[in-house]
C-alpha cells in the first residue's frame, strides 16, 4: 500500500498518541481511514455577517470582539455572559457553563469567529454555545484565512474528546498530505466515459467543498468515492467467480429421455420458472467447471422438484447427490417427497440423521454408492461420512446457514457443483453485494393451484372473532397455527406468556380440542414428535414460537394467527404465512395486532409477494437487521450504502462485469493499479477461496 496513505494518524502534524487513541474508536487509524471519515454535514460560513444583518431563527458566521464578560452565579453552577460586537452592532452569546477555558478564550478584546443559530431572547439577539474560534493571526489588520471560516467548513459525527475544529485540523493536514499520493485506480477510459471526478479532487472537494452541498446531497466526488467502493467489491465478487470457475467439477449431461420420464411421473406440472431454472441448471452441470448457483423462490415456489430433479442429472451420471436441509425435520421432509418423487428413476434415497448416522450399514451405502440421494442436516458433512463419488451438493434453505457456512461448504463439495436454494428473497442490491459470486436463479410464479391466502389484521380486542374463526376452521376438520414470538431480549417472560396463553387457550377458550406446545426450547425430538403428531392430527392447534418458520409442511392446515406481529421483520411474517396455503384449502393469516396497527404491517394484507415484501422489508430495517446476525457476513462499506447508493451499486457491478469480460485477470497495463487495489482490499478472502 501507498506509504503516506498507510502513515499511522498519530504521526500527523497535531495529533499524537492520545488523539491517535480517540481516533481509533471511530475506526480510524491511518491517514486513508481518515480520508474516509466523510463529514456528517457542512456549514457554509463563506460570509461574515455583520451584527447589524442579524435575523433570527438563521445560522449566523460572526466576526467579532468581546465587549465584556458576566458570570452569573445560580444554585451550584454558574452560566457565562458575553457580549460581542463589531463595527456595526452587538450580540450577546451564552453559555450554561462558565468553563475557564471559555472565561480565558473570551477575554475583553479577544478577536474571534463564532458560527451559531440566532435567537431572539428576551428582547436581545442571541446565540447559545456558538462554535468558535480565536483568531491570534492577522494579514494586513484582517483575521488571517482559516479551515473553520470563511469557506465552506466540514462537520464531522463527534466522539467524546474530539472537537470539531481538532478534527479538522486534523483533516486539513491529512488532506495536505495524501493529496499527491491519491492517484486514480480507476481506468481513465471509464472515469472519462462516466464522468467521474478525480479521486484526489473528490476527496479534497468531500472535507473542503468550494460550493455547500445541500443536506444529504450526495455529491458527484462522494458519488465518485462510493462508486470506487462498490466497484472493488464488485471485482473481487467477480474473480472469486471467475476462480470458482477454475474448480472443475464432474460432466453431468442431462438425459433428454430421462429427464421427461420423471418429469412425466410427476403429480403436477412444471411451472414455467420451474422449467427455466431447471434448464439453467442443466446448462451449469454439463460444464467442466463447478456451478455455484443460487435458486430463490418464494415459500410453495416449488424448489424442492427442482432440487430432485438436478439429483436425477447427477444419478443418470452415476454421480451421488447431496441434499442439505437446516433442521432433521424438514430433512425428514425431503426424505419423504424424494422417496415418493423418484421411484420412477431407480434412485435410491436415504436419510442421514444424527441417529443413524454412526450406523455402519448406513456409512456403507454412502461409501460403496448404493445409495444417491443422501438427505440429511449438516451432519452430512462430518468427517466421518464418505461418499463414493458426489457430483452434486444441494443446500435447502441456505439463508439459515451464514456466509461463513456456505464458503465452508463450496469447500466441501470440492469437484461438486452447488446448487443453493432460498426461500428468503434477497432484494436486487443485497444479492449483488452477498451473493455477487453466484449465478442466480428467481422462481417468482406459484403452482397454478395455489389459493391465495387471505391476510387481515385484528386488534387484541378483536380476539373473539379470531377465536370464533379458528373454531369455523376446527370443525370442518383443518388445523391451526397460532405463532407467539419470542425475542431475545426477554425471551424467559415471553416463552411464560406463551405458555400461558397455550394454557388458557386449552383450559378456557378450546376445552374439546387437541393442542400442543413448540418451542426452542425443547430438545430435537421432543419437537420433532409433536410436528410429526401435528401433522398426522393428533392435534388440532399448535401453539409455536417462531420454530416453524422453516419448511413445515402440514397441508390440512389453513389458518394461522400471529401474535405480536410487530415484533418480527416483514419477510419473517410471510415465511411464516407460508405454512398454510399449502393444500387445497383456502387458506387465512391472521395478524393479531397489540395496540395499534403500524403501517408496515399493512403490506402483509396487500401483497403475496415475497419479493415485493423483501424490498420493504430491507427498506424499513436495513440489511443489517434484515439479514439477521446469521447473515453478518455483508462486506462493511466505509462510504457506500447499498439502500441509498443502489444505483450506483448497479452501475459498478455492471461495469465490473464489462471490465472482467474484456480483461478477466486485470492484466492490461490500464488495469493495473485498480487491480493492486482490489488485490489489497480482499486479499484475504480471495485467498481463503484459492485455498479451498
Ligand atoms: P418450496 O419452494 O417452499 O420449497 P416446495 O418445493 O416444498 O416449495 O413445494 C410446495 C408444494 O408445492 C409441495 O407440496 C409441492 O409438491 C408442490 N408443487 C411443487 N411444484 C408444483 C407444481 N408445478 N404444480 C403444483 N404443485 C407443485
Ligand atoms: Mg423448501
Amino acid at each position: 500500500m501507498n506509504d503516506v496513505l498507510s502513515t499511522d494518524i498519530q504521526f500527523v502534524k497535531g495529533v499524537g498518541p492520545k488523539f491517535a487513541q480517540v481516533l481509533s474508536k471511530k475506526g480510524i487509524s491511518t491517514i486513508e481511514d481518515a480520508l474516509y471519515f466523510i463529514p456528517r454535514t457542512y456549514e457554509d460560513r463563506r460570509r461574515i455577517t455583520k451584527c447589524r444583518e442579524l435575523v433570527p431563527n438563521q445560522n449566523a458566521t460572526l466576526l467579532v470582539k468581546v465587549l465584556s464578560q458576566r458570570e452569573i452565579r445560580q444554585a451550584r453552577k454558574s452560566r457565562l455572559e458575553v457580549v460581542v460586537g463589531d463595527e456595526t452592532g452587538r450580540i450577546l452569546l451564552s453559555w450554561f457553563h462558565a468553563f475557564p477555558s471559555l472565561k480565558e478564550d473570551f477575554k475583553e478584546g479577544n478577536t474571534l469567529v463564532c458560527f451559531g443559530e440566532v435567537k431572539f431572547f428576551r428582547g436581545l439577539l442571541q446565540i447559545s454555545h456558538p462554535e468558535y474560534e480565536k483568531i491570534t493571526e492577522f494579514e494586513e489588520g484582517k483575521p488571517k484565512a482559516s479551515l473553520h471560516f470563511g469557506r465552506v467548513v466540514p462537520v464531522y459525527s463527534e466522539t467524546e474528546g474530539l472537537k470539531q475544529k481538532t478534527i479538522r485540523r486534523m483533516m486539513g493536514e491529512v488532506i495536505k498530505l495524501s493529496l499527491q499520493s491519491l492517484d486514480d485506480s480507476l481506468p481513465e477510459i471509464m472515469r472519462t466515459r462516466l464522468d467521474l471526478p478525480t479521486l484526489r479532487s473528490s476527496f479534497r472537494a468531500v472535507h473542503f467543498p468550494e460550493e455547500c452541498p445541500k443536506e444529504n446531497e450526495i455529491t458527484k466526488f462522494l458519488q465518485r468515492i462510493i462508486f470506487e467502493e462498490f466497484f472493488i467489491l464488485q471485482l473481487g465478487l467477480g474473480l472469486k467467480k471467475q476462480n470458482q470457475q477454475c474448480q472443475t467439477a464432474p460432466v453431468l449431461e442431462s438425459s433428454k429421455s430421462k429427464m421427461k420420464d420423471f418429469v412425466k411421473s410427476l403429480p403436477f406440472e412444471l411451472t414455467q420458472d420451474q422449467q427455466k431454472a431447471l434448464s439453467e441448471i442443466e446448462k451449469d452441470l454439463s460444464r467442466s467447471f463447478a456451478m455455484s448457483r443460487l435458486v430463490q423462490g418464494d415459500v410453495g415456489s416449488g424448489k424442492t422438484v427442482v432440487a430432485l430433479a438436478s439429483a436425477v442429472i447427477a444419478g443418470g451420471n452415476g454421480y451421488q447427490s447431496a441434499l442439505m436441509a437446516p433442521t432433521e425435520l424438514l430433512a425428514q421432509q425431503h426424505f419423504q417427497t424424494a422417496e415418493k418423487l423418484l421411484i420412477s428413476t431407480g434412485l435410491i434415497p436415504l436419510l442421514l440423521t444424527h441417529s443413524n448416522a454412526g450406523s455402519k450399514e448406513i456409512q456403507e451405502a454412502i461409501r460403496l454408492g448404493t445409495a444417491h440421494v443422501i438427505i440429511g442436516t449438516h451432519a452430512l458433512f462430518q468427517k466421518g461420512v464418505k461418499f463414493h463419488k458426489l457430483g452434486l451438493v444441494i443446500v435447502d434453505e441456505q439463508h439459515r446457514f451464514g456466509v461463513e457456512q456456505r464458503n465452508t461448504l463450496i469447500q466441501k463439495g470440492e469437484g461438486a457443483h452447488l446448487l443453493m436454494m432460498t426461500a428468503t428473497p434477497i432484494p436486487r442490491t443485497l444479492a449483488f453485494t452477498l451473493y455477487g459470486d453466484l449465478d442466480l436463479t428467481l422462481i417468482r410464479q406459484k403452482p397454478a393451484n395455489r389459493i391465495p391466502i387471505k391476510t387481515s389484521i385484528l386488534r387484541d380486542r378483536e380476539r373473539p372473532k379470531l377465536y370464533s374463526k379458528i373454531r369455523e376452521r376446527l370443525q370442518r376438520g383443518e388445523q391451526v397455527y397460532i405463532i407467539y414470538p419470542l425475542i431475545e431480549a426477554s425471551e424467559k417472560l415471553d416463552l411464560k406468556s406463551a405458555t400461558e396463553m397455550y394454557e388458557t387457550l386449552k383450559k378456557e377458550d378450546f376445552p374439546n380440542n387437541q393442542i400442543a406446545l413448540l418451542h426452542g426450547k425443547m430438545k430435537a425430538d421432543q419437537k420433532e414428535k409433536i410436528l410429526l403428531d401435528f401433522k398426522n392430527k393428533k392435534y388440532d392447534i399448535l401453539v409455536a414460537t417462531t420454530v416453524i418458520e422453516v419448511g413445515i409442511d402440514v397441508p390440512n392446515s389453513t389458518l394461522i394467527a400471529i401474535e405480536h406481529p410487530e415484533r418480527l421483520g416483514l419477510s419473517q411474517l410471510h415465511q411464516l404465512r407460508g405454512r398454510v396455503g399449502r393444500g387445497g384449502l383456502q387458506s387465512e393469516c391472521i395478524l393479531v395486532a397489540d395496540l395499534y396497527v403500524t403501517e408496515r404491517l399493512r403490506i402483509m394484507e396487500r401483497s403475496e409477494d415475497g419479493f415485493e415484501i423483501a424490498e420493504e422489508d430491507l427498506r424499513l430495517r436495513g440489511p443489517g437487521e434484515f439479514l439477521g446476525t446469521r447473515q453478518s457476513g455483508l462486506p462493511g462499506f466505509r462510504v457506500g450504502h447499498i439502500l441509498r447508493d443502489a444505483k450506483l451499486l448497479s452501475l459498478a457491478r455492471d461495469e465490473a462485469l464489462e471490465l472482467l469480460e474484456q480483461d478477466p485477470n486485470l492484466n492490461l497495463s490500464e488495469n493495473k493499479k485498480i487491480r493492486l487495489l482490489v488485490e489489497n482490499r480482499w486479499k484475504e478472502k480471495l485467498e481463503r477461496l484459492k485455498g479451498g
